[in-house]
């Protein structure tokens, strides 16, 4: 639609962030805007309307989107946050980042068997959500989909994280 490609025209690529050789694509101008924050919104949704019961973000940029998608929908929002930022964590996954290793890690508050819809900013080589499957997973919810706001296609994320919904791919 075009308030879709004006929403996607709005991702400012910045090159050489964060490190040399990284064209890192910022979603913050496109969250600024109204009528583009509800058009990706509403499209993150759209394949996965009535099948899960709450939104889960990835810190940092997930979180924005989780709690937009979660008002709109009619549900809540959890956090799936970095290592030591939890008051209660009850799961935690590490994983192999380009340079060195993370962890994540995930509350109890829901009960098992909870719907969950992911939601992260970029997909990229994957392992953050392959990571934010296995905490859902270890936790005993039920993955009700995955979707990103643009996923980078020659990284080949989906083989890592298994199927995942784009709003953008290039
Ligand atoms: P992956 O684990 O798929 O390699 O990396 C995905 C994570 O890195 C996501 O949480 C995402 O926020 C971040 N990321 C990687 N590349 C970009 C980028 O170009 N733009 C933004 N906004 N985030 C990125």
């Amino acid at each position: 639609s075009d308030a879709l490609a004006r929403a996607e025209s709005l991702i400012a690529l910045t090159p050489d962030f964060p490190e040399p050789g990284i064209l890192f694509r910022d979603i913050s101008p496109l969250l600024a805007d109204a009528a583009a924050l509800r058009a990706v919104v509403d499209a993150l949704i759209e394949p996965f309307a009535g099948t899960f019961d709450v939104v889960a973000g990835v810190e940092a940029r997930g979180f924005l989107l989780a709690g937009a998608v979660a008002v709109a929908a009619g549900v809540g929002t959890v956090p799936i946050r970095k290592a030591g930022k939890l008051p209660r964590p009850a799961a935690s996954v590490s994983y192999d980042l380009e340079y060195g290793k993370a962890t994540i890690e995930m509350a109890a508050d829901l009960p098992e068997g909870t719907r969950v819809l992911l939601v992260d900013d970029v997909l990229a080589t994957g392992g953050t959500l392959r990571a934010g499957r296995a905490v859902l997973a270890e936790l005993g919810y039920v993955l009700a989909g995955t979707a990103v706001l643009m996923e980078l296609e020659a990284l080949g994320g989906q083989q890592v994280a298994g199927p995942v919904h784009a709003v953008f791919r290039v």
